[in-house]
Order: C-alpha cells, then sequence, then structure tokens
C-alpha cells in the first residue's frame, strides 16, 4: 500500500509540531522516520495510524482519501517501544485477542495465528505470560499481534530502543527479514541513524517539525542537503565559510583553515554567499610520508587521540582554532603524539559545500 502525506499539518494551540509534511512511502518500503528527540516522527506516526487528528492536509493510502477515516478502518498494525502486551494473558491468547474483534472464522484466526508464529520464531513459547519472556521474546509477539491482522501498513515507534545491543542486532535481523517474507509497506520511527541506515530502504529526515530530506541511505549519507543532515547521518567537521570564486561545480571557500577547494555543491552558489563546509573524518588524509602531494594541504596540531579498536581518531587544531575530527584505518602504533605538527590532505571531490547552518528551534 501506498502512503501519502500532502501538505500535512499538526498544530497543539499555537504550537505546530507537523510543518507541511510532504511525503510519499513506496508500496513494500521500509521507510525510517529519523530524527532527534521531539521533530515529530511519532505525531506522523499517529496520524498516519488515525490516533491523531490531521489539523491541515491530507493522508492517502493507494490515492484514496484516508483523512477522516477512523484508525479502526484503517488497517494498520502497530509496535511500540514498551510493547504493549496484555501480561495476564499467554503468547497465544495476546496474538488472537486482535483478531477476535474481526469478522473471521475460528479456522481462519487459528491459521492466522499459525502463521504469524512461524514468521516470528514463536512456537515453541505460546503458552507462556510475557513475564515468563526475554524483551526480545515479548517485541516479536508484539510483531506476530501486528502481524496477524494482516495489515496493509505496519508502523513500528523506535521497537528496539529497550532491547540491549546483542537482542538488538538479532531483532534488527528478524525484523528485516519479516519484511523481505511479507512485503508489507513499514514506517519505522527511531533516533538511531545507524539503525535507519542499515535497515531502511528509504529515510526521511525529520527536524523540529520539518521533513528535511527524503533518500536512500547511501543518498544520504553521500549527498545530504543540509549541514544538520550531515552532521546527524554519520559523523562530519562542519566548517563556516564564504564562496570566493565559483566555476561549475568547482569552487574556493574562504573559511578559518584558509581557501579550501571543493568539487561538490549541494546547491548552486553565488559568490559572496555564507555556506558550510563538510568533510568526512574518514576523508581527511595524514600525510605519513611527508610527501606534501595532495589537495588542500594544511599544517595542524594533534589535540587528543582516541583509540578505538579499528581506528584511531584524532582531533587537529589549526591556527583559526578550528577542530578537525580525522579517522584513522590501520593507522601504525605510536605514529603521533598529542601536541605533534602534522599535515593532512582534503581531497576536494570530498570537500562538500552546503548551505549555512541554521538555528531550527526547538527539537534540536
Ligand atoms: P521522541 O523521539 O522524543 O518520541 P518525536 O520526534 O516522536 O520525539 P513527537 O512525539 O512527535 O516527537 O512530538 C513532537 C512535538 O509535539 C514535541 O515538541 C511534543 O512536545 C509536541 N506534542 C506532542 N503531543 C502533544 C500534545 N498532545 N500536546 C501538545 N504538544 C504535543
Amino acid at each position: 500500500m501506498e502512503v501519502v502525506f500532502k501538505n500535512v499539518f499538526k498544530r497543539y494551540g499555537d504550537f505546530t509540531a507537523v510543518d507541511n509534511l510532504d511525503l510519499k512511502v513506496e508500496s513494500g518500503a521500509l521507510h525510517f522516520l529519523l530524527g532527534p528527540s521531539g521533530c515529530g516522527k511519532t505525531t506522523t506516526l499517529r496520524m498516519l495510524a488515525g490516533l491523531e487528528t490531521v489539523t491541515e492536509g491530507q493522508l492517502f493510502f493507494d490515492g484514496k482519501d484516508v483523512t477522516k477515516q477512523p484508525a479502526a478502518d484503517r488497517g494498520i498494525g502497530m509496535v511500540f517501544q514498551n510493547y504493549a502486551l496484555w501480561p495476564h494473558m499467554t503468547v497465544y491468547k495476546n496474538i488472537e485477542y486482535g483478531l477476535k474483534l474481526r469478522k473471521l472464522t475460528a479456522d481462519e484466526v487459528k491459521q492466522r495465528i499459525e502463521d504469524v508464529l512461524e514468521i516470528t520464531q514463536l512456537k515453541n513459547f505460546v503458552h507462556r505470560l510475557p513475564g515468563q519472556l526475554s524483551g526480545g521474546q515479548q517485541q516479536r509477539v508484539a510483531l506476530a499481534r501486528a502481524l496477524a491482522i494482516r495489515p496493509n501498513v505496519l508502523l513500528l515507534d523506535e521497537p528496539l530502543s529497550n532491547l540491549d545491543a546483542k537482542l538488538r542486532s538479532e531483532m534488527r535481523d528478524n525484523i528485516l527479514r519479516i519484511h523481505k517474507q511479507t512485503g508489507i509497506t513499514t514506517v519505522y520511527v527511531t533516533h538511531d541513524q545507524k539503525e535507519a541506515l542499515s535497515m531502511g530502504t528509504s529515510i526521511s529526515v525529520m527536524h523540529a517539525g520539518h521533513l528535511i530530506q527524503t533518500a536512500s541511505p547511501r543518498n544520504l549519507y553521500n549527498h545530504p542537503k543540509t549541514p544538520f543532515i550531515a552532521g546527524f547521518i554519520g559523523e562530519t567537521n562542519l566548517i563556516p565559510g564564504r564562496v570566493k570564486s565559483v566555476q561549475g561545480n568547482q569552487s574556493e571557500i574562504e573559511t578559518g583553515l584558509g581557501i579550501l577547494k571543493s568539487n561538490r555543491m549541494s546547491e548552486p552558489m553565488s559568490v559572496g554567499a555564507e555556506v558550510s563546509v563538510s568533510i568526512r573524518p574518514e576523508a581527511i588524509a595524514i600525510d605519513w610520508g611527508k610527501s606534501g602531494q595532495g589537495e588542500n594541504p594544511l599544517g595542524l596540531a594533534v589535540e587528543h587521540l582516541t583509540y578505538l579498536g579499528e581506528s584511531e581518531q584524532f582531533l587537529l587544531r589549526g591556527d583559526g582554532d578550528i577542530g578537525l575530527k580525522v579517522n584513522f584505518y590501520h593507522a601504525p602504533e605510536h605514529s603521533f603524539h598529542e601536541g605533534d605538527q602534522v599535515t593532512c590532505f582534503m581531497p576536494a571531490d570530498d570537500v562538500l559545500v552546503l548551505p549555512p547552518q541554521v538555528e531550527m528551534g526547538p527539537g534540536t
């Protein structure tokens, strides 16, 4: 089922929680709503489910206007962070509960429960009470219950945040497998960018009630439209600057680190425009051999070293007091010490020129 939000607003009194949302979730997508706490993700999900009214705008399921349709008629399955299982009912009864309200024969109910027990691998737990299950198993029951109604759209609201790291990773695999098997259009809310990047077929990043960008995980990481997204999706260094010259996609930017050459602009910009330069910590090269060859050479001091196992992170500082994070894989042992002077290069293909950083108010 394709889901479309058209110019949707949600206001609580004077406060706008969701501001002019235009979003198309393709049929069969595993679509993520990603953003910091308070940015409007849950409100968007609740409007989709019909649990919250739409103040202005329209919502469509497969082209049909469902803006005013009651929640019960939308065929939505929901899974919440806190599982929301009935504690006094067995796994079987918990799954059966949602089906009893539907017009199904006893055989149909039985068949559906068997199907979802199979898909969520819960067959051996049917007689247990939720209190006798691990967090991951409880979350699978919540998923089984949502799937049993054969929803048009499955909504997942921070489903993994109560689980420890190992269970979280297992549940990620489970959700991906189930999504593949069922093909149900799924909208998944999280503030965890790693979850969204590793699982999503598409991601919408929200900030302070606004949808900032929708793209595939790879596109979002490689082509962020704003400094907020560059910093929220993965790590980056953001350096304020001003355009000194432009020729096609190539530009020179005046910054506190000197003039930086760039081969990438997120949008056309003119000379004199204020910008924000983004460069990923893994894209900066340290000149181990002191060859002096490379684009955008910079002389910097090593302020701090953090050993991360597979890599080391250096915090470097230049004359203009601008700090730069640089990630190193396979750094030679004892290569540098705090206080050392180093030369770095920033390949112009990795120097991304973005619009300037703007304050977006609450939700940041
Ligand atoms: P989190 O990750 O913390 O759950 P979120 O992105 O899901 O955050 P929402 O729960 O959608 O954020 O809330 C968006 C904004 O709307 C918040 O500032 C919140 O305080 C506000 N809000 C939500 N529900 C109401 C309400 N019933 N009345 C007034 N304001 C509300």
